[in-house]
């Protein structure tokens, strides 16, 4: 092995891997000249090595002592020294953040000598006392394994309620004396030699790397195994000499709103985790001002430095030792999706960054969260955090909590609820719909509250196992509170978070920021982003979110409703083709009434609307009970209405008659269907609006079956044309769903003005997965790492977009005009997204809630591929 150790200063921010995140920005803030105590870091790869060989690597020893040679120089120290000893922190640092591993020693390098040179030295007893029992307990809980309650415990003993700065150095001497004592007894040895406490907190940091929180960390994030940690070592300066001396955290800008303002917070007669950790509460970093305004002028400066380096938001820690500031660490600060979006427009404004940058450091699934109401951040901060959960469906909820759909919806018409539940089912989607959130004790992320809640645009918070709940007495529990209906709460589902009480909320403040950045991407990106929706009020929303057009109008979803459901059961049940022009004509006016609507909300846009695409089964009763009811209405005996049921019934319904098979036995359901569609249009345009239909076949194979149906619609449509003399334009396309509709594009693409990918069908027919059942084996496949991603969400580029691309490049041969688009749910998806950046695609589709989220993603795909 080369070169093990570095000395601050050596290398920079570049040198994550080697030096990990802690050691590479300590290295650089050294670089540019910030008050950085010296130090030195011990590589990853010597990690590496040392877990393989379980010894360190030869020469490494040496390394170290001349380090610590060069340390002892530096600050005019020695190490064991009793006059002026050294005492060094000993931290790791991977090259990313992963909380699991240990943190940190401070003090290292005391022991029952050197602590009284530090007491003679410093003239401050009580400072060296607690400096040594601090180190005990570090070195006791992190190294030896002595449990941390057992030192909390004695030391309560002695604080008796009262703060830590308030013991007397006879009673830290005491408690450094119980400490001793309990690591004795634990058959544990605290050593006094300073050279065998630095090796033994080294080997402790290496084997942190793989203990069990820190396997699971990285197991869930996907960090390698083979990245390994690095050891920074450091003089140790103290906050805690005094009330001239402090430590505290700094955000270059607010984490929460993204305000161009320092923020932080601090504690004066304090070392190191005492500020996260909440001993004391923290005051404001505006406060400093007074306690110390020549620190808090060399502090603003630190602020600014830093921000203005890294050219993005840092979190730092500083410790202030009798009026001197030093800098401690520094890392890029996580922030809200607010704050996210602010402070990227900000620095575009403030050129440190260019709009691209900007575009390329926001995570397209992060503003999902700006689109809902948000708790106001102010309050937020002083909110009171009772458990969490998984954030399903992001916004956030008040209410008064309640345990059934059925009192969700009695209790929605006098306020707002918030629906609790061990998990949801089908039967509570109208008190889900009531509700303003839903939060519940079980299930996953795709779990039905979650899709549904997601579906909704509602606020949902899963999975939250912290709540037991009683439905016998209308409540639930969560650690000694007890919370009952009619009790307020709030959720914020963009982080799992559930509040006790009532809190404010907000429209997402962003606007202003918000619509900057995504007109900067807008203006970037190659694609056209559409929306997938069947109603107005969908399709308003999903143009006010800057949805381009409609991609995908499901007909069958108008048919779920009400009456709606039992004329399309009449038609579907029809004898003969007589019987079925019957109910078709019943529905046409409400078909032709919603693409009324549609057309006027999308004025001026293009529409896709696809025929009929119904599993049958799904609009079929299966009770005998529910068929009872059907025959009664329908007139018909319910012997024979139960018989045509089964007749209708199929062994693999997602294969059987459905999709364009259904216009082709039945041409005049596609007849009925194109006269809705071009009679809507008609009306919109000879009142003056602009409607631009594209009428768009589903399930198709073959080029026969595109003409067949092709001409049933062109006849229709021209038949209502020029009888009504209004003119419109309008397109005639095909989905592409299947294998053999991608292997003949360049024969469909001569009939066909559009292609739209349905990869849903495509993926399932693709991998011979049913998407009704591939929940069931697809995690599994995912955690024997058999598949990378669920194909159904991310799409599968080797066999799906192949296809892809030939169907492309086939339909673009015989039909350079054609325009392709892709509709199904990758369609929302950044990486999806990016491959069809890359096919060529003219646009995506997707649910009107993701289009913000698509029109960011597909701008990054263009700036990371050109
Ligand atoms: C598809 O198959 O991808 C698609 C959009 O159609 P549906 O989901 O309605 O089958
Ligand atoms: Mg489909």
């Amino acid at each position: 092995m080369g070169k093990m150790v570095y000395f601050f200063g050596e290398k920079g921010k570049e040198s994550k891997p080697l030096l990990g995140g802690k050691g590479a920005n300590l290295g650089e803030m050294t670089k540019i000249g910030l008050p950085v105590p010296p130090g030195f870091t011990i590589s990853t790869q010597v990690c590496m090595d040392f877990l393989k060989e379980k010894k360190y690597p030869k020469g490494l020893e040496k390394e170290i002592n001349s380090n610590i040679e060069k340390l002892e120089k530096r600050s005019k120290r020695k190490f064991g020294d009793e006059r002026h000893p050294l005492l060094v922190s000993v931290r790791s640092g991977a090259p990313v953040s992963m909380p699991g591993m240990m943190d940190s020693i401070l003090n290292l390098g005391l022991n029952n000598r050197t602590v009284k040179g530090i007491e003679r030295e410093s003239k401050n007893s009580r400072f060296a006392w607690d400096s040594y029992r601090r180190f005990i307990q570090m070195f006791g809980d992190v190294v030896l394994g002595v449990e941390h309650s057992k030192f909390e415990k004695i030391l309560d003993k002695y604080k008796r309620g009262r703060n830590d700065t308030d013991l007397s150095t006879e009673e830290l001497k005491k408690i450094v004396e119980e400490y001793k004592k309990i690591i004795t007894s634990e058959g544990k040895r605290f050593p006094q030699d300073p050279r065998e406490q630095l090796k033994m907190a080294i080997d402790a940091v290496f084997n942190s790397w793989n203990n069990k929180r820190a396997r699971i960390y990285r197991k869930l994030h996907g960090i390698p195994e083979d990245v390994g940690t690095a050891v920074n070592i450091q003089v140790m300066v103290f906050g805690n000499l005094g009330w001239d001396s402090g430590t505290g955290v700094g955000f270059t800008r607010n984490p929460s709103t993204g305000e161009n303002k320092p923020y932080g917070e601090y504690l004066m007669n304090a070392q190191g985790e005492d500020v996260v950790a909440g001993i004391r509460t923290p005051k404001g970093i505006e406060e400093l001002r007074k306690d110390s305004p020549k620190v808090y002028q060399e502090l603003m400066k630190v602020y600014e430095i830093l921000d203005k380096h890294y050219r993005d938001m840092q979190d730092f820690e500083f410790t202030i030792e009798k009026g001197n500031l030093f800098t401690l660490q520094t890392r890029t600060g996580k922030r809200t999706a607010q704050a996210a979006v602010k402070i990227a427009v900000d620095m575009v404004k403030e050129k440190l960054i260019k709009k691209e940058e900007a575009i390329m450091r926001i995570e397209p699934e992060q503003i999902d969260q700006l689109l809902h109401k948000q708790l106001d951040p102010k309050e937020k901060e002083r909110a009171r955090v009772i458990a969490k959960g998984l954030p399903a469906s992001p916004g956030a909820a008040v209410g008064i909590v309640c345990f059934s759909a059925e009192r969700a919806e009695e209790l929605a018409k006098k306020g707002k609820v918030i629906l609790v539940r061990n998990e949801t089912s089908p039967e509570d989607i109208q008190g889900m719909a009531v509700s303003q959130g839903i939060l519940t004790a079980r299930g996953g992320m795709t779990s039905h509250a979650a899709v549904v809640g997601r579906g909704m645009g509602k606020c949902c918070v899963v999975g939250c196992g912290d709540i037991s709940i009683d439905e016998e007495k209308d409540m639930f529990t969560v650690r000694n509170l007890r919370i009952k209906e009619g009790d307020w709460i709030t959720l914020d589902g963009g982080t799992g978070e559930v509040f006790i009480g009532k809190f404010k909320l907000v429209d997402p403040e962003m606007r202003g920021e918000f619509q900057i950045l995504m007109n900067w991407a807008d203006g970037i990106r190659k694609l056209g982003v559409r929306t997938n929706a069947d109603t107005p009020k969908d399709s308003e929303r999903a143009r006010e979110f800057g949805s381009e057009g409609i991609g995908l109008a499901r007909t069958e979803h108008m048919f779920f409703e009400g009456e709606r459901i039992r004329t399309m059961r009449e038609m579907i049940i029809a004898d003969d083709s007589e019987g079925r022009r019957k109910a078709l004509a019943k529905l046409l006016p409400m078909q032709k009434k919603d693409f009324i609507g549609i057309f006027k909300a999308m004025n001026g846009l293009p529409v896709t609307i696809r025929l009929l695409d119904p599993p049958l089964h799904e609009f079929l009763p299966k009770e005998d009970k529910e068929v009872r009811k059907m025959a009664r209405e329908m007139r018909v005996k319910f012997k024979a209405l139960k018989n045509k049921i089964s007749s209708l019934a199929e062994f693999n319904p997602m294969l059987g008659f459905r999709g364009c098979r259904l216009g082709v036995v039945y041409p005049e359901i596609t007849e009925m269907q194109t006269d809705a569609i071009i009679g809507a249009a008609i009306e919109v345009n000879r009142s003056g609006g602009e409607a631009l239909p594209e009428i768009e076949i589903p399930v198709l194979s073959d080029v026969e079956e595109a003409t067949f149906l092709r001409k049933i619609i062109e006849d229709a449509a021209k038949k209502l044309i020029e009888k009504n003399r209004v003119k419109v334009n309008y397109k005639v396309g095909t989905m592409i769903e299947l294998p053999r509709a991608c292997v003949t594009a360049d024969k469909l693409s001569k009939e066909f003005d559009f292609f739209s990918f349905g990869t849903n069908d495509l993926t399932q027919t693709v991998y011979g997965f049913s998407r009704d059942d591939a929940g069931k084996f697809i995690p599994k496949y995912i955690e024997k790492g058999i598949l990378e991603t669920d194909p159904f969400q991310v799409i599968d580029r080797k066999g799906v977009g192949s296809l892809m691309k030939i169907c492309v490049n086939l339909a673009r041969k015989t039909n350079p005009r054609i325009e392709i688009g892709i509709c199904g749910e990758h369609g929302g998806e950044k990486n999806s997204i990016e491959f069809c950046h890359l096919i060529g695609l003219d646009y995506v589709s997707c649910s009107p809630f993701r289009v913000p989220i698509a029109r960011l993603a597909a701008a990054q795909a263009k700036i990371k591929n050109g």
